[in-house]
């Protein structure tokens, strides 16, 4: 093959470098799973990198609703969801979000990823600004760059800045988008404040609650519900594959909104319906969530317990306060080789390193589960500490 670009030599040679030096965990086939506990090329290893965080994966009221929508419907539909794709579990599942959301309406998407995509680019354009969290989720920032918006970027979870940006617009401010929990660092917006701010400016918000829907709030409804907060949202972001154990993603708002991105999004458009296994899944794990929230609690508990247990033992954790725990290491080698006593020792955990992260800013990021048990925890925590002190990281 010919040349591409020299972004592929590079990514392929530091891929080829990885693998000479035993650094290489991507891509590694998870063979089995029981619990919280995984086979991975044929070793028992305990989790912490999953984001099934309430362990609905496998549960079997929702394997049996994805069993019976194949009897019904087969394995997929007749196409995108506007003219023969839409089926009434679509409709159902839409209707069930939309409850559980508190909103008028809701529409699915194929992914998560394509929810942010195809939504941000069909609610700004060219004359607008698009005012997004530094640390957003790539899907976010793909979406205010397809939106051919005025891309403004405000420093990670500062309202100060982002006051200062939303001035600086003016008139041309449409739309602030933002994580609920971020990805790589577990903190949580500061929602308070930033749904005051767009109120003030006029300025809709719309929120990602792909780490925050069952794990924040009480009964595990999000971010609103963990500060006490009512229509603070305007569009309210989600995935069906994370804590819902399915694929896809969704926006929950008013009818108006969701209307329009039924008749215009282009993702909704132009690529088929999600299947009838999936969407049947994600509903029953709505309810499965509901009908069990003492699986809200366990996960809460679960993150206390860690996060405390790595405070005191001396590692840096950022602003976590969520299942999503970062274990700073530093540089990239650095992560890497914690990542590899820690799987030495059977821990299922995975370095995120530079550009994911600022350079010196790699780290491990483990995830917490409900199904992980009080034992389970220490062991990690035990795990962590031996390989934090092998690399100098705590003493
Ligand atoms: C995972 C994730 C997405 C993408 O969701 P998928 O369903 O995996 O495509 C979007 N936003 C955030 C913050 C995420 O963590």
């Amino acid at each position: 093959m010919g040349f591409l670009n020299c972004m592929m030599d590079e990514i392929n040679q530091r891929v080829k470098f990885m693998q000479s030096q035993d650094y290489y965990f991507y891509l590694q086939p998870i063979e089995a799973m029981d619990g919280a506990w995984v086979t991975v090329g044929g070793r028992q290893m305990l989790m912490f990198a999953s984001y099934s965080y309430l362990g609905l994966l496998g549960h079997p009221k929702i394997n049996a609703a994805a069993q019976e929508a194949i009897e019904r419907y087969g394995t997929g539909t007749h196409g995108v969801r506007i003219l023969a794709g839409t089926l009434p579990l679509h409709e159902q599942l839409e209707r069930a979000i939309a409850q559980f959301k508190h909103t008028d309406d809701a529409i699915v998407y194929s992914s998560g990823y394509v929810t942010n995509l195809t939504t941000v680019a069909a609610l700004v354009g060219r004359n607008d600004v698009v005012l997004s969290d530094k640390l957003n989720h790539a899907s976010i920032v793909d979406g205010c760059l397809l939106s051919h918006a005025k891309f403004v970027r405000f420093r990670h979870n500062d309202m100060d800045d982002l006051e200062r940006r939303l001035q600086q617009a003016g008139d041309a401010a449409r739309l602030v988008v933002t994580d609920a929990v971020f990805s790589m660092d577990g903190d949580i917006i500061n929602l308070p404040e930033l749904s005051r701010l767009c109120r003030e400016y006029g300025v809709t918000l719309m929120v990602d609650e792909a780490h925050s829907v069952g794990v924040l709030g009480q009964t595990g409804q999000g971010i609103e519900e963990h500060f006490g907060l009512e229509d603070a949202i305007d569009l309210k972001m989600g995935t069906l594959s994370k804590t819902i154990p399915s694929v896809g993603g969704y926006i929950a708002g008013d009818k108006e909104v969701i209307n329009y991105l039924k008749h215009h999004s282009r993702a909704f458009v132009f690529s088929a319906a999600l299947p009838p296994a999936q969407v049947a899944a994600a509903q029953a794990a709505l309810e499965v969530m509901q009908a069990e929230p003492e699986r809200v609690q366990a996960l809460q508990r679960n993150v206390e317990h860690f996060l405390t247990g790595l405070r005191t033992r001396g590692f840096d954790t950022l602003n976590s306060a969520t299942p999503i725990v970062p274990i700073i290491c530093g540089s990239d080698e650095r992560a890497y080789q914690m990542a590899r006593l820690c799987q030495e020792r059977d821990i299922f955990v995975l370095p995120v390193v530079s550009p994911a992260v600022p350079p010196n800013m790699a780290r491990l990021r483990a995830n917490v589960m409900s199904s992980h048990t009080p034992e389970d925890i220490d062991r990690a925590l035990d795990v962590f500490a031996e390989a934090g002190k092998t690399m100098g990281l705590v003493t």
